[in-house]
């Protein structure tokens, strides 16, 4: 139905949004997700060109969007309707407490990002969640998409990425 240059499009769209960590220092609160790019506004354009121009790949391009701002809202929260610059979602990772006092609990780490990155990892409803993510990914592929089946390498790419750091702020943490 795609040819191999829309799907690899529409799986870019996927996760383009978090391209926006290199712009960081652009928020006051030095969190990526607070970005128009972490919001709907984003998959609303998407949806109104694809319907514009009567374009199926385009609509599918904007529900790949969207559902990296969906997932976004169950660990920490997106700033989903962006113009009421508030974090929206389940939020399962962090508590108001924590939300409140985050300075404290961020200065028990040589790097703060620790703190994101150890309560992500030792969170045994988002391991299970980053699984069940991954069986439905390989299910969708071997019956629609085996062509594509390469697309996988993707996947294992950024699988890797995020363990060595996992690991390295460890190894940090720990000297
Ligand atoms: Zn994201």
């Amino acid at each position: 139905m795609f040819n191999a240059f829309e799907f690899t499009l529409i799986t870019f769209c996927a996760f383009i949004a978090d391209f926006d960590i290199f712009f960081i220092t652009f928020t006051e609160e030095d969190n990526h997700r607070m970005f128009i790019s972490h919001s709907i506004f984003p998959s609303i354009l998407l949806f109104t060109i694809g319907i514009i121009f009567n374009s199926y790949f385009i609509i599918i391009c904007g529900i790949a969007y969207l559902s990296h701002v969906l997932l976004d809202t169950l660990d920490w929260g997106t700033n989903m309707f962006f113009f009421g610059k508030k974090i929206i979602g389940f939020k399962f990772l962090i508590s108001k407490e924590e939300n409140d006092n985050l300075k404290n609990y961020l200065e028990k780490f040589k790097v703060a990002r620790s703190f994101f990155d150890f309560k992500y990892y030792e969170s045994k409803l988002i391991i299970a969640l980053e699984l069940l993510i991954f069986v439905i990914m390989v299910v969708f592929i071997l019956s629609f998409a085996l062509e594509f089946i390469l697309t996988v390498v993707l996947y294992f790419i950024g699988f890797f990425i995020h363990m060595f750091t996992h690991y390295r702020l460890k190894t940090i943490e720990k000297t």
